[in-house]
């Protein structure tokens, strides 16, 4: 059984961390409310425009110091963030799961994969950052990598720990200071990262957070002191940073949403289709960019399609699956549920008369596992990103037919495919329309140091968010060229 969420008693407020000191902001106030109870366990206020040139203001003079240090010593404060972290992990997991409504487990394996990319940041001290040669007799060419000085990363709610985490560490430890601006739907998280890099020795200034909505978002694009901009939340909004980030000379890093399928194979194992099909689209109560949420059934797939329900059967809420970000998105599933039905698709497992769980009271945001079976390609639940425990099944008379679909999708964070036959995969994994490919993997998150991100419209900007083009995005490369003598053959270029 999973580790009941402590939910907080009393409100908590959500401040601006601003040259170590935590402020109020000055705009709208709006309450954090837990998706396991529906009530508030916290507050935020939007930062206005002057509140975020006073962040990024600290962060600039912050910026120097931090950026002359050498790897190692900043590496130092990496180290020992990192021991806090270890030792506070189920502390953190409780703030996760309570504001964005995982499961405690979940939001601990969250926090463990930005770990995994502060291990990655850690392991650049050991790198050699540049390289130098004699390019003609006496003049010598070296490459230096430099931070870009101030840097921000604007984060969704679905992960308050893990998304932050795959920015900050890189963006830090190459020696920028990071303006951090946390979703207002789950702003409480970063009082306890922050608290924690603060602890760890980062001097003031170089971790900021501006608590925030559409306004601050707009002002740290508008900016002129901040140099990047990595983003990851919706499409819609992924694209309107991207342009307008950008537009100023920016350089931006945008990632969206997504839709993803599974290619179900009939020969594929029973038992690894039940579980990890299940486990994808129902992890995280479907709100997860990585999810599964529709399989492209190719053949009679009935006998897998039964596993799958029954699997899902075995989920109790509160328990071993989590719940809806909040009221609106649960109202918008649902609803989305009753359209593809009267569509005609044929609802094989429906969640949406699945009860609370006691342990939180009766005014959570919950939805059961939903399986919709016979949607039609290019319908809404077929084509659309919908965030939720929704599967949506389309039957596909072959593998060709299913190829053909997914490559419509317009988004590109991952395809999978559940098979047994390596030509099948190979040939899956060479037509994917997908950054990522799973093979009888329903989530196929890369683990470090192969990097995070996808194509078309599920990312805007180039490169991942993590991995090695993660710090060629954060920082410069400096090319110096030198002699220290007097050449005899000299051309133009000496
Ligand atoms: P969102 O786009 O609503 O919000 C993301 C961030 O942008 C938040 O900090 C929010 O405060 C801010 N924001 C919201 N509207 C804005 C606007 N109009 N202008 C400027 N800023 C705005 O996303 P969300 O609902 O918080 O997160 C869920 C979405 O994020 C899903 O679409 C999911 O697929 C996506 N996501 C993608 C990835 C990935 O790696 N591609 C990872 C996690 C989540």
């Amino acid at each position: 059984m999973n580790t009941p969420v402590r939910i907080p008693a009393s409100p908590v407020d959500a401040l601006n961390w601003v040259s170590g000191r935590w402020e109020p902001g000055s705009g709208t106030k709006q309450d954090v409310l837990s998706p396991y109870t529906g009530r508030p366990i916290g507050r935020v206020t939007l930062s206005a425009r002057a509140e975020v040139d006073r962040a990024v203001t600290a962060a600039r003079a912050a910026a120097p110091a931090w950026g002359s240090l050498t790897m190692k010593d900043r590496a130092a404060v990496l180290f020992r963030f990192r021991e806090i972290l270890m030792k506070e992990a189920s502390e953190i997991a409780h703030t996760v799961a309570a504001e964005s409504g995982k499961l405690h487990g979940e939001a601990e394996a969250g926090l463990m994969k930005g770990v995994e990319v502060l291990e990655f940041a850690l392991s650049l001290q050991n790198l050699e950052q540049g390289g130098r040669m004699e390019v003609s007799r006496g003049v010598f060419c070296e490459e230096r990598r430099e931070p870009l000085g101030v840097v921000a990363g604007i984060t969704p709610f679905n992960f308050p720990a893990m998304v932050p985490m795959w920015m900050m560490p890189i963006a830090l430890g190459l020696g920028n200071a990071f303006v951090w601006k946390p979703s207002d739907k789950t702003p409480l998280t970063s009082r306890l990262l922050a608290e924690a890099w603060d602890r760890a020795g980062l001097p003031k200034g170089v971790l900021t957070v501006v608590q925030g909505g559409v306004e601050s978002v707009e002002a740290l694009c508008d900016h002129p002191s901040v140099r990047a901009l990595g983003f990851v939340g919706s499409t819609p909004v992924a694209r309107a940073v991207y342009a307008r980030a950008t537009s100023q000379g920016k350089r931006a890093l945008c990632l969206g949403g997504a839709k993803n399928p599974i290619i179900l194979m009939p020969d594929a194992d029973p038992e690894v289709v039940g579980q990890g099909i299940t486990a994808s689209y129902t992890g995280c109560a479907g709100q997860r960019c990585m999810a599964a949420s529709v399989v492209l059934a190719v053949g009679d797939a009935d006998p897998l399609l039964e596993r799958v329900v029954a699997e899902s059967r075995k989920l109790r809420l509160g328990e071993t699956m989590g719940a809806i970000i909040s009221k609106p998105s649960l109202e918008k599933l649902r609803a989305a549920v009753g359209r593809a039905e009267k569509a005609g698709a044929r609802v094989l497992l429906d969640g949406r008369g699945a009860g609370a769980p006691q342990a939180y009271g009766d005014g959570g945001n919950w939805l059961g596992p939903t399986i919709l079976d016979h949607v039609q390609p290019g319908s809404e639940a077929a084509a659309e990103e919908l965030f939720g425990p929704v599967l949506s099944v389309v039957r596909v008379k072959s593998l060709e037919e299913a190829l053909e679909i997914q490559a419509r999708n317009p988004y590109g964070n991952a395809v999978s495919v559940f098979t047994q036959l390596g030509y099948v995969a190979e040939e899956v994994a060479r037509r994917a329309h997908a950054g990522m490919v799973g093979v009888n993997i329903g989530v196929p998150v890369p683990r470090e140091p192969f990097s995070f991100g996808g194509t078309h419209e599920s990312k805007f900007g180039h490169g991942d968010i993590t991995g090695r083009s993660a710090v060629d995005f954060w920082t410069d490369r400096k090319k110096i060229t030198m002699k220290w003598a007097l050449q005899k053959n000299w051309n133009w270029m000496s």
